[in-house]
Protein backbone atom coordinates (compact mmCIF):
# COMPACT_ATOMS: atom_id res chain seq x y z
CA UNK A 1 0.00 0.00 0.00
CA UNK A 2 1.28 3.47 -0.61
CA UNK A 3 0.23 6.63 0.99
CA UNK A 4 -0.41 9.20 -1.75
CA UNK A 5 -1.64 13.37 -1.59
CA UNK A 6 -3.69 14.46 -4.44
CA UNK A 7 -4.56 18.06 -4.90
CA UNK A 8 -7.95 18.84 -6.16
CA UNK A 9 -8.50 21.92 -7.61
CA UNK A 10 -12.01 23.37 -9.86
CA UNK A 11 -13.55 26.72 -10.98
CA UNK A 12 -15.79 26.14 -13.20
CA UNK A 13 -19.62 24.20 -12.80
CA UNK A 14 -20.21 23.83 -9.25
CA UNK A 15 -16.97 23.65 -7.76
CA UNK A 16 -17.81 22.13 -4.37
CA UNK A 17 -20.03 18.95 -6.29
CA UNK A 18 -17.35 18.67 -8.74
CA UNK A 19 -14.81 18.17 -5.86
CA UNK A 20 -17.58 15.86 -4.03
CA UNK A 21 -17.82 13.71 -6.65
CA UNK A 22 -14.58 13.37 -7.45
CA UNK A 23 -13.83 12.19 -3.93
CA UNK A 24 -16.45 9.93 -4.10
CA UNK A 25 -14.88 8.23 -7.88
CA UNK A 26 -11.15 8.25 -6.14
CA UNK A 27 -13.36 5.73 -3.10
CA UNK A 28 -14.34 3.61 -5.96
CA UNK A 29 -10.88 3.04 -7.48
CA UNK A 30 -9.25 -0.61 -7.63
CA UNK A 31 -7.98 -1.30 -3.73
CA UNK A 32 -7.92 2.16 -2.42
CA UNK A 33 -9.03 4.17 -0.03
CA UNK A 34 -9.54 7.70 0.92
CA UNK A 35 -8.14 8.43 4.48
CA UNK A 36 -8.62 12.27 4.70
CA UNK A 37 -10.36 15.19 2.65
CA UNK A 38 -8.82 18.60 3.77
CA UNK A 39 -11.33 21.85 4.38
CA UNK A 40 -12.10 23.28 0.90
CA UNK A 41 -10.27 26.56 -0.29
CA UNK A 42 -11.26 29.29 -2.36
CA UNK A 43 -8.02 30.58 -4.33
CA UNK A 44 -7.35 32.95 -7.14
CA UNK A 45 -6.64 31.59 -10.37
CA UNK A 46 -2.77 31.08 -11.49
CA UNK A 47 -2.16 32.35 -14.98
CA UNK A 48 -4.86 34.15 -16.53
CA UNK A 49 -7.28 36.20 -13.69
CA UNK A 50 -10.51 36.18 -16.11
CA UNK A 51 -11.42 33.19 -14.63
CA UNK A 52 -13.26 32.36 -11.31
CA UNK A 53 -11.64 31.87 -8.24
CA UNK A 54 -10.82 28.00 -7.80
CA UNK A 55 -11.71 25.61 -4.95
CA UNK A 56 -8.97 23.76 -3.58
CA UNK A 57 -8.65 20.79 -1.29
CA UNK A 58 -5.96 17.88 -0.32
CA UNK A 59 -6.85 14.37 -0.22
CA UNK A 60 -4.55 11.51 1.27
CA UNK A 61 -5.78 8.30 0.20
CA UNK A 62 -3.95 4.71 0.55
CA UNK A 63 -3.83 2.69 -2.84
CA UNK A 64 -2.25 -0.23 -4.72
CA UNK A 65 -2.35 1.29 -7.61
CA UNK A 66 1.11 2.21 -9.18
CA UNK A 67 2.12 5.44 -10.19
CA UNK A 68 0.94 5.61 -13.94
CA UNK A 69 -2.22 3.50 -12.93
CA UNK A 70 -2.69 6.19 -10.48
CA UNK A 71 -2.47 9.16 -13.50
CA UNK A 72 -4.12 7.21 -15.69
CA UNK A 73 -7.10 6.58 -13.05
CA UNK A 74 -7.42 10.17 -11.90
CA UNK A 75 -6.91 12.01 -15.45
CA UNK A 76 -10.05 9.60 -16.52
CA UNK A 77 -12.23 10.86 -13.10
CA UNK A 78 -10.69 14.25 -14.37
CA UNK A 79 -12.52 13.20 -18.45
CA UNK A 80 -15.59 11.73 -16.31
CA UNK A 81 -16.55 14.81 -14.25
CA UNK A 82 -16.60 17.19 -17.17
CA UNK A 83 -13.08 18.00 -17.66
CA UNK A 84 -12.19 19.50 -21.35
CA UNK A 85 -8.14 19.49 -22.03
CA UNK A 86 -7.34 22.72 -23.80
CA UNK A 87 -4.02 23.26 -24.81
CA UNK A 88 -3.57 26.49 -22.14
CA UNK A 89 -2.43 25.06 -19.21
CA UNK A 90 -3.69 26.54 -16.07
CA UNK A 91 -7.17 27.73 -17.86
CA UNK A 92 -10.49 26.99 -16.38
CA UNK A 93 -11.33 23.73 -15.61
CA UNK A 94 -14.56 21.76 -14.09
CA UNK A 95 -11.72 19.67 -12.69
CA UNK A 96 -8.05 19.04 -11.73
CA UNK A 97 -6.44 16.49 -9.73
CA UNK A 98 -2.66 16.40 -9.27
CA UNK A 99 -0.89 13.97 -7.36
CA UNK A 100 1.59 15.86 -5.42
CA UNK A 101 3.24 12.66 -3.35
CA UNK A 102 3.51 8.91 -3.55
CA UNK A 103 4.98 7.42 -0.29
CA UNK A 104 9.11 8.87 -0.52
CA UNK A 105 8.90 8.71 -4.61
CA UNK A 106 11.13 10.45 -6.37
CA UNK A 107 10.00 10.31 -9.71
CA UNK A 108 10.82 12.77 -13.38
CA UNK A 109 9.58 11.43 -16.59
CA UNK A 110 7.67 13.21 -19.46
CA UNK A 111 4.20 12.58 -18.38
CA UNK A 112 4.46 11.90 -14.14
CA UNK A 113 6.74 14.04 -11.84
CA UNK A 114 7.04 13.11 -8.15
CA UNK A 115 6.43 15.56 -6.00
CA UNK A 116 4.69 17.75 -7.72
CA UNK A 117 6.91 20.33 -9.51
CA UNK A 118 5.13 23.29 -8.20
CA UNK A 119 4.01 22.19 -4.67
CA UNK A 120 6.55 23.97 -2.42
CA UNK A 121 5.23 27.65 -4.44
CA UNK A 122 1.72 27.15 -3.98
CA UNK A 123 -0.53 28.21 -1.14
CA UNK A 124 -3.64 26.35 -2.29
CA UNK A 125 -1.85 23.01 -1.66
CA UNK A 126 0.55 24.12 1.17
CA UNK A 127 -2.52 25.12 3.52
CA UNK A 128 -4.30 22.25 2.72
CA UNK A 129 -2.05 19.33 3.34
CA UNK A 130 -0.56 20.99 6.51
CA UNK A 131 -4.09 20.81 7.57
CA UNK A 132 -4.02 16.75 7.10
CA UNK A 133 -0.90 16.23 7.53
CA UNK A 134 1.31 18.50 10.02
CA UNK A 135 4.45 16.47 10.40
CA UNK A 136 4.36 16.07 6.81
CA UNK A 137 8.19 15.90 5.87
CA UNK A 138 8.82 15.51 1.92
CA UNK A 139 11.12 13.17 0.32
CA UNK A 140 13.74 16.37 0.30
CA UNK A 141 13.38 16.28 4.40
CA UNK A 142 12.10 19.25 4.31
CA UNK A 143 9.07 19.48 6.39
CA UNK A 144 5.88 21.06 5.65
CA UNK A 145 5.36 23.39 8.52
CA UNK A 146 8.74 24.84 7.59
CA UNK A 147 7.72 25.23 3.94
CA UNK A 148 4.26 26.88 5.09
CA UNK A 149 6.50 29.51 6.94
CA UNK A 150 7.72 30.94 3.31
CA UNK A 151 4.23 31.22 0.87
CA UNK A 152 2.11 33.54 2.34
CA UNK A 153 -2.20 32.68 1.85
CA UNK A 154 -2.57 35.18 -0.70
CA UNK A 155 -5.93 35.99 0.28
CA UNK A 156 -7.04 32.42 0.25
CA UNK A 157 -10.05 31.69 2.61
CA UNK A 158 -12.46 29.02 3.46
CA UNK A 159 -14.67 27.72 0.72
P1 LIG B 1 -0.02 22.20 -13.09
O1 LIG B 1 0.64 20.87 -13.33
O2 LIG B 1 0.89 23.38 -13.18
O3 LIG B 1 -0.87 22.21 -11.83
P2 LIG B 1 -2.30 21.53 -14.62
O4 LIG B 1 -2.62 20.67 -13.43
O5 LIG B 1 -3.35 22.46 -15.10
O6 LIG B 1 -1.01 22.39 -14.32
P3 LIG B 1 -2.75 19.50 -16.47
O7 LIG B 1 -3.30 20.00 -17.74
O8 LIG B 1 -3.73 18.94 -15.46
O9 LIG B 1 -1.86 20.63 -15.80
O10 LIG B 1 -1.71 18.34 -16.69
C1 LIG B 1 -0.69 18.46 -17.65
C2 LIG B 1 0.13 17.18 -17.61
O11 LIG B 1 0.88 17.12 -16.41
C3 LIG B 1 -0.65 15.90 -17.58
O12 LIG B 1 -0.96 15.45 -18.87
C4 LIG B 1 0.27 14.92 -16.84
O13 LIG B 1 0.86 13.97 -17.72
C5 LIG B 1 1.37 15.81 -16.32
N1 LIG B 1 1.80 15.57 -14.94
C6 LIG B 1 3.10 15.52 -14.57
N2 LIG B 1 3.21 15.30 -13.27
C7 LIG B 1 1.96 15.18 -12.78
C8 LIG B 1 1.45 14.93 -11.47
N3 LIG B 1 2.27 14.77 -10.43
N4 LIG B 1 0.10 14.85 -11.33
C9 LIG B 1 -0.73 15.01 -12.39
N5 LIG B 1 -0.30 15.27 -13.66
C10 LIG B 1 1.04 15.34 -13.85
MG1 LIG C 1 -2.72 21.43 -11.46
MG1 LIG D 1 -3.31 18.65 -13.46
Amino acid sequence: MAIVFIALGANLGDPSSQANDAIEAIKTLTSTQVLQVSPFYRSKPLGPQDQPDYLNAVLKIETTLLPLELLSAVQEIEKNLGRVRKSNRWGPRTLDLDILLYDDLILTSEILTIPHYDMKNREFVLYPLFDIAPELVLPDKQRISDLLQKVPMNNMVRW
